[in-house]
């Protein structure tokens, strides 16, 4: 594998799990909002968690991700946060 030399790491702002970039999930404060940002290259302030329950509920009924966006979460924001996370869950 001599393509992955150059993985980029991130750190997961709830477990603070160092992981590939590509196993986390982003979310980013886009001038449209906070949003789960499934294809990772929209425009703004990104914070990445795993994709583990756990780490969502910690991120979001701790407000750490409010500190890691530098900006508050509507309650807007976070249902569809929520809304995506349904669907990860389903998923798994
Ligand atoms: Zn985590």
């Amino acid at each position: 594998m001599s393509t992955s030399r150059h993985v980029p790491q991130r750190c997961c702002i709830a477990c603070r799990k160092i992981a590939p970039k590509q196993e986390l999930i982003r979310i980013v404060a886009s001038p449209e909002g906070v949003m789960v940002d499934e294809t990772g290259k929209k425009k703004g302030r990104g914070a990445y968690i795993c994709p583990v329950l756990e780490c969502w509920e910690t991120a979001l009924k701790k407000d750490k991700l409010n500190h890691s966006l530098h900006r508050g979460v509507t309650a807007e924001e976070k249902a569809g946060i929520c809304e995506y996370l349904e669907k990860m869950e389903r998923s798994i």
